[in-house]
This record gives C-alpha cells, sequence and structure tokens, in this order.
C-alpha cells in the first residue's frame, strides 16, 4: 500500500501516480492486426482521460489482451463488472459496468447473462453470488481479500451474540458471506446511519469497521448504545485529520480553498475536516458536480481508483491535490487473471458457498433493502 499524491496545481505537490499495468506475461498480438490493435489503444487512451500516465504507447501494448477479453465475454455471455478501485485498464478497457459492490450485485443479479465475472475483492464476488444464487460468478483472483472482512469471522460474530444475548448485529458489507449469514441486518456506506436508526431496541452491535462504529456511536448519541468491532480499512486508516489540516493550510498560502472529499471508512478526526462525506459513488459524482460549479480545487481522501474514475468522467479540467491511498488487495487483479478466468476458470476461481450461507446471508440483504426505504 502507498501513498500517492494526484495532480496537483503546483509542481511541488506532485508525485506521479504509479505507472501503468503493463501486461505480465507476452501475449503477442491473439492474431489481431495493426490497425484493429491502433484503433483499440486510441479507444483506451481515449476512454482513460491519463495520456501522460496512461500513454499510446502502454495501450496498444494492452490493446490486444482487451479485445481479446472482450471477445471472449461476447462469445460466452458473460457480464464483466468492476469495482470503481480497480485499474483504468480493467474500469474501461474491459468493465460492462463500474460501481460500488452493492450496486454491481444488484446489476449482476438484473442482467440477462447467466455468468458475471465481478472484477474485485472476495467478499464482493461472493456479495454478487448471494443476490444470484443460480448464477455462475467468476472471480479472476481468489487471494484478493481485504482488511475489513479478513478481519472477521463467523465465530467472531457468535461469541458477540453469546457474550450479548438479544442485542441486533449489524454488519458493513465489506464482510464475507459466512459473516453476513450470522448477522441480523447487513448496511452499506451510503445507508448505515439511517438504518441502524431504525433498528428496534436501545442496543446494537456493529461490525467490523472501528471508525464507520465511531460515527455511528456520534450518531446515535443518547438514542443508542452502540458496540463496536476492531476492524479497520488498512487504505483509509493511513488518512489522519492532521495530514489534511497540513494540506489544506498549505493550499490556503497559495490561495487555494480546497475542497475535502472523504470516505466514511476514515477516521472521525478525518471526517471532521471534510465538506463531503460519502462512498465511492458519491465522491466521484460530487466530485464532478463540484468541479462543474467552478469548485476544481478537490482533494479526495480515499482510494486512488476514484480519482481515476473522477478524471476519466469528466470534461472540466480540475486538480485533484493530495493524497490517495493504494488498496494493494484491489490492485491484485491484472487483465490476464481475467483472460485467464474467462478462458478456463480454476475451481477457486468459481465462488461456490453453501446454500444454508446463501440463504441466511440473503435474509440479512434482504432486511437491509427493508429497513432503507
Ligand atoms: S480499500 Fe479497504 S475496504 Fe476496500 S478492499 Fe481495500 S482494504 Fe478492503
Amino acid at each position: 500500500m502507498k501513498a500517492v499524491a494526484l495532480r496537483g496545481a503546483f509542481d511541488s505537490m506532485v508525485i506521479d501516480m504509479p505507472a501503468a499495468p503493463l501486461p505480465r506475461g507476452s501475449y503477442g498480438t491473439f492474431g489481431y492486426s495493426e490497425e484493429e490493435i491502433e484503433r483499440e489503444a486510441i479507444r483506451l487512451q481515449v476512454a482513460i482521460k491519463q495520456p501522460m500516465r496512461w500513454s499510446i504507447e502502454i495501450c496498444r501494448s494492452l490493446a490486444p489482451i482487451t479485445m481479446e477479453i472482450n471477445r471472449l465475454k461476447e462469445e460466452k455471455g458473460v457480464f464483466l463488472i468492476a469495482h470503481s478501485y480497480q485499474t483504468p485498464d480493467i474500469t474501461y478497457g474491459v468493465a460492462d459496468s463500474v460501481a460500488d459492490s452493492y450496486a454491481l450485485s444488484k446489476e449482476a443479479r438484473d442482467a440477462p447473462e447467466q455468468t458475471i465475472l465481478f472484477s474485485s475483492v472476495r467478499f464482493m464476488a461472493e456479495t454478487a453470488k448471494i443476490v444470484s444464487p443460480h448464477k455462475t460468478v467468476l472471480h479472476p483472483s481468489p487471494d484478493a481479500g481485504c482488511s475489513l472482512s479478513d478481519g472477521i469471522s463467523a465465530q467472531d460474530i457468535r461469541d458477540l451474540k453469546m457474550r450479548n444475548p438479544g442485542v441486533p448485529v449489524v454488519c458493513y458489507i465489506n464482510t464475507s458471506a459466512a459473516v453476513k449469514a450470522e448477522c441480523d441486518v447487513c448496511v452499506t456506506s451510503s445507508n448505515y446511519l439511517r438504518i441502524c436508526e431504525r433498528l428496534p431496541g436501545d442496543r446494537l452491535i456493529f461490525v467490523p469497521d472501528r471508525f464507520m462504529g465511531s460515527h455511528l456511536q456520534e450518531h446515535l448519541r443518547g438514542k443508542k448504545e452502540v458496540l463496536v468491532y476492531d476492524g479497520e480499512c488498512e487504505v483509509h486508516a493511513e488518512f489522519t485529520g492532521k495530514k489534511i489540516r497540513r494540506w489544506k493550510s498549505s493550499m490556503r498560502e497559495h490561495g487555494i480553498d480546497l475542497m475535502v472529499l472523504s470516505h466514511p471508512e476514515c477516521g472521525a478526526d478525518v471526517l471532521e475536516e471534510s465538506d463531503i462525506v460519502g462512498s465511492s459513488e458519491v465522491l466521484k459524482d460530487e466530485a464532478i458536480r463540484l468541479a462543474s460549479e467552478g469548485k476544481k480545487d478537490i482533494m479526495l481522501i480515499t482510494e486512488c481508483g476514484t480519482a481515476d474514475r473522477v478524471l476519466a468522467e469528466t470534461e472540466e479540467q480540475l486538480n485533484l491535490i493530495g493524497a490517495c491511498v493504494m488498496c494493494r488487495h484491489m490492485k491484485t487483479t491484472g487483465l490476464e487473471d481475467i483472460l485467464q478466468a474467462l478462458r478456463d476458470p480454476t475451481p477457486e476461481q468459481v465462488i461456490d458457498l453453501d446454500p444454508v450461507i446463501i440463504e441466511r446471508a440473503s435474509r440479512s440483504l434482504d432486511e437491509m433493502f427493508r429497513l432503507a426505504e
């Protein structure tokens, strides 16, 4: 995991984003002609909209594999979805849809295709399988985990329930299917405050994110007692209020009033410094909206993929200033993994969940729909 600064208004603030990924092996041209490769390279560069980082040479080297993936998708009837934190060659080169995990799971469920390939981390592919139990869900990188979902087990929830009988357990969507199956209701970063407020009773247990849990404690102060598990997202835990205050004050010295947009997986001191708090989709949309209103100096306090999406999805010239942090789990997946999973998936690349777990986990998701209305 590495903190990197984005394009800044001042050279002193600019540290290059990591280099664009090149194919890991030599796959040749897959039989595509030079004209086809050139056309695809231009399509990739135009879609990604970061010509310095994603040069035409890099796009040319990626073009044969993106074309081959897109051909195989069509031939095999596969709907390919990618989380916002995947690299732009995936999100803008081969994905049929890009969003946050929950929106994508719903798209996977509603898509006519019977095979879904979810380019993301493991718990997200499991969520897609829970909502689409009769579809085949492929996950190209079986080892791609998450510090939040890997930090808590189904046994941990059973132990919590034993120690706190009758207290409802609320799990953030960044949990495994086995954990969701033990919980009463699942929540997302967009609805956790509203749903927890609506739960009956004056106590609840929130797992696994201690930062979201502490925002919840603050939100429900005087109304409900919130017991919080001690997990964290290793990416959003990197940010501190002190760092953000320093960046803001350094920009102010240059006459720049930064708009700070943060993800709720960050700590309370970060959120206190923020103008907008929301999920990765909300942050992307708000950054684009602010830029269109002339507020172009923006700091995105989240994973680097959100910045890649903002840059690709607006025509506005905006200054993304400050830092983003890369998630090593999210960046595990490359185009080669996707190609391999499409061609001949290994058993580990096919999400296979116990039907009892699916049934119980889908109850906690259904409860979320009911309470979110
Ligand atoms: S960014 Fe954080 S929550 Fe998301 S997959 Fe990475 S470690 Fe997990």
